[in-house]
């Protein structure tokens, strides 16, 4: 696989994604949204995203990430964007599954 394009993708999802909120001075996490102390605790989740990206057709990759849901707005924090397991996930969803148009077939 093209690693331009992978990297492209990557950074498109790690984009579309909504990462909690970690002060440098404080090892609590809190949301992105509402800035609630993040005290759930964290569980795996499928999260799917459209990527458009130019001169490529639309498709949508599916991946399995830890996030953990705010207490305050319930919006689903995703972890994982500094130690590289949404670049994982993305990479591991893009050789698994279909690429292209032809996602449009799994529906
Ligand atoms: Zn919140």
């Amino acid at each position: 696989m093209d690693p331009g394009f992978v990297h492209d993708v990557v950074a498109f999802v790690t984009g579309a994604l909504r990462f909690p909120d970690r002060r440098w001075w404080s090892r609590q996490l809190r949301c992105s949204a509402c800035g609630e102390r993040l005290t759930m605790p964290s569980r795996r989740t499928e999260r799917s995203v459209t990527v458009t990206l130019p001169d490529v057709p639309v498709f949508t990759v599916t991946i399995e990430l830890e996030a953990t849901r705010c207490p305050g707005c319930g919006l689903d924090n995703v972890h994982g964007r500094r130690s590289g397991h949404v670049a994982d996930a993305v990479v591991q969803a893009l050789e698994s599954g279909p690429m292209g148009p032809a996602t449009s077939q799994s529906a």
